[in-house]
């Protein structure tokens, strides 16, 4: 009887509707730190998780607070109870450079005040709850959801200018630290709304919920522009030199925009190697017909195969050499040598009338490294298998 009363009240706590707030606070004194607070006192004991993690293990060190008791710290996957628990955030200072979108760091800006927030290494969860907001209490007080470990990741952005923009019917909320951005919206806007359009047509997106971008400014001479999608928000590098805009600014921009958001938008779980290539490839062809046109992925291959590193190294080869032996000089061949391999194979389509577009559904099933078979079979009937054979070898 005593056993089942104290299932009841557990169960009775895990369902309740109200979530729990992860509340953070920024050091007013030293803004590169935060401290995060989780009221527990009304749950009999919990069990810390782990953080989702990006290149490191680190994880923040929790601590356990009950009132009249000193402070003891948490182990991972073990069972506790405490009034609240707390852990402190590290961001690190934006760079003179500018920030990499792509390595996805928390960051705070010691010169316009804004702060990013990324879930990797920094949100340990509680296990067995589901409902988790996570609250920043700065001058506009903001919650966000912490997303299922199945999606992407939470990305958290406060103080940062931005507006409210229609992209093609869907709210937007674009946050940027490159101002000449916001002034000029119509040099941009119209664009990012077909290309929005276009990858919607072409991933069969009938519906969208509002999400948040953000244009971080990262100086050409880095060597790195990127950017990053997370849960209804992604992160892109605008290309600047000394803080300003050039003009492949916007072609770039424009360009990983549409990447990020496919990623988003897209149904398909392939492997990393797909994933990237397909992503990077209808990126460059929501661009075409644009004043921001990018070359043939094909020529550019071409072009750059013979002193790309590891430029003969096939896509499977290279994606094997990546996700079993987190090699990671063989990931620019997603973004190169990727792109070239669909679009060989979306002209050749293309000759029969036929197009890449109308096969993306083939794609959506469960596979690992190697293109699904319904996939292949399919091209094979379409194209032939002497053409097929030939963009296989020269490719996959
Ligand atoms: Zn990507």
């Amino acid at each position: 009887m005593a056993l089942f009363a104290v299932l009841y009240s557990a169960s009775t706590i895990a369902s309740a509707s109200s979530p729990v707030i992860y509340s953070i606070n920024v050091n007013s004194s030293n803004p590169l730190l935060a401290k995060v607070k989780i009221d527990t006192s009304t749950l009999p004991d919990i069990t810390m998780l782990a953080s989702r993690t990006m290149r490191n293990n680190i994880q923040p060190e929790l601590i356990c607070q009950r009132a009249g008791l000193p402070d003891r710290s948490i182990d991972f996957g073990s069972s506790i109870s405490c009034d609240s628990v707390v852990w402190t955030l590290n961001f690190q200072k934006e760079a003179i450079e500018g920030v990499d979108a792509s390595l996805q760091n928390n960051i705070y800006s010691p010169a316009d005040g804004w702060h990013l927030l990324t879930e990797w290494n920094s949100l340990p969860r509680i296990k067995g709850m589901n409902n988790v907001q996570v609250c920043i209490n700065s001058d506009n007080p903001q919650c966000q959801k912490l997303p299922s470990i199945s999606s992407p990741p939470l990305f958290m952005v406060w103080g940062m200018a931005g507006k409210e923009l229609n992209v093609d019917g869907v709210p937007v909320h674009v946050m940027t630290n490159q101002k000449q951005l916001l002034q000029q919206d119509s040099t941009w806007l119209p664009i990012l709304s077909n290309q929005i359009s276009y990858i919607k047509s072409v991933f069969n997106v009938d519906k969208m919920e509002p999400w948040s971008l953000v244009w971080l400014k990262r100086e050409v001479s880095s060597g790195s522009i990127g950017g990053a999608a997370g849960n209804q928000i992604y992160i892109a590098n605008v290309a600047t030199e000394n803080g300003r805009l050039i003009s492949k600014s916007y072609q770039h921009l424009l360009k990983i925009s549409a990447h990020e958001s496919i990623h988003f938008l897209s149904s398909i779980s392939a492997p990393v190697w797909a994933d990237e290539s397909l992503a990077e490839y209808y990126a460059i062809k929501s661009l075409s017909k644009t004043v921001y046109s990018l070359p043939d992925p094909i020529e550019s291959w071409q072009r750059m195969a013979v002193k790309f590193p590891h430029g003969g190294t096939n896509l499977y080869e290279a994606s094997r050499f990546v996700t079993e032996e987190q090699n990671y000089e063989y990931y620019g061949l997603f973004y190169t040598k990727g792109p070239a391999f669909w679009a060989e194979l979306d002209k050749q389509l293309h000759l029969k009338g036929d197009s890449l577009t109308y096969h993306l559904s083939e794609l959506k099933t469960e596979w690992e490294v190697n293109l699904p078979p319904q996939f292949v079979d399919a091209m094979i009937k379409k194209i032939g298998a002497k053409d097929w054979a030939r963009i296989e070898s020269k490719y996959l």
